[in-house]
């Protein structure tokens, strides 16, 4: 999963007196007392880090969004937070510690603040955090081990980040011979997850290639199928991307690649009929149009 970045106190304290001097800079000319707001949750420990450092200035904290004039989060991640609080106050100056939407900032990967502790600020915490908000009684015996399960369990639903599809799929230059007939691994298992709700996307993929001078092992393919489903997914986009991988690293004459699956998002919230499989296609090269690609629809059936 994702890489973490666990601050310190002293890169926080660079950060803040970084953010106290454009807030400084900005005050010309203000009325005073400033009224400062910190985004809940990790925008008030922040907030109380640029306070320190605006020594001289008349200030005010407000809980009360709506007549900020300046709001302090701890970290601007997709901007999506910022978008909201300035929804509701359009006219405060919005700043944060950090910034992924920079180029200084971007690299970070998962941000650790001091006040989260780094078990804390893990996965686990925000599962047990789920609990609470899904379970009256969250504190009882056969959750207190679930978050733990669940992180490992992730890991795992999750590797296909990790992994690189160049790597698996060594090629055999001359193992193909003369062969030009396209080869199929049929019904190899899917087990994705939906990026709508994280929830299960399972079925089964028909993946064919015709070669052009290069084969893989056909566990590959299954591998193949394993790397891309392993991450957050829309049946679309991992359909492509298995055949796109195959194009590119392998160079065969042609590519197809079936999915059928089941989506648990949409059946057991009764928005499609259970045992509904949705199916999806990726044609490439001859397997296009013509001959090969009426075989292939046979093969995957
Ligand atoms: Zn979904």
């Amino acid at each position: 999963m994702t890489q973490k970045t666990i601050l310190d106190y002293r890169t926080l304290e660079t950060r803040a007196r970084r953010v106290a001097d454009e807030i400084l800079s900005s005050l010309t000319g203000h009325e005073v007392p400033v009224l400062f707001y910190g985004v809940p949750r990790g925008g008030v420990p922040a907030l109380y880090l640029v306070l320190q450092h605006l020594s001289g200035v008349p200030y005010e904290v407000t809980d009360n969004l709506a007549i900020a004039e300046i709001i302090i989060d701890d970290l601007i991640d997709s901007g999506s937070t910022m978008e909201r609080v300035t929804f509701e106050n359009s006219t405060a100056d919005f700043y944060g510690l950090f910034d992924k939407r920079t180029e200084e900032d971007a690299d970070l990967g998962w941000i650790v603040f001091p006040w989260e502790s780094a078990e804390d600020a893990g996965f686990e915490d925000n599962v047990r955090r789920m609990l609470q908000a899904i379970d009256p009684n969250a504190d009882r015996e056969g959750l207190i081990e679930t978050p733990v399960r669940v992180a490992k369990a992730w890991t795992k639903w999750a590797e296909g980040y990790g992994q690189d599809p160049a790597g698996i799929l060594k090629v055999f230059e001359d193992g193909a011979g003369n062969y030009d007939e396209m080869v199929t691994v049929a019904n190899i298992p899917v087990y994705s997850k939906c990026e709508h709700h994280m929830a299960d996307i399972f079925g089964t993929a028909t993946v064919s290639y015709i070669p052009n001078g290069k084969i893989v092992g056909l566990s590959k393919l299954s591998r193949l199928v394993n790397i891309y489903a392993r991450r957050l997914q829309v049946q679309e986009r991992l359909t492509v991307q298995i055949a796109d991988a195959l194009q590119e690293h392998l160079a065969p004459l042609g590519v197809g690649v079936q999915l059928k699956c089941r989506h648990m998002c949409m059946e057991s919230r009764g928005v499609c009929q259970q045992g509904h499989h949705t199916v999806t296609t990726a044609l490439r090269g001859v397997m296009k149009e013509g001959d090969p690609r009426a075989e292939f629809l046979a093969v995957a059936g």
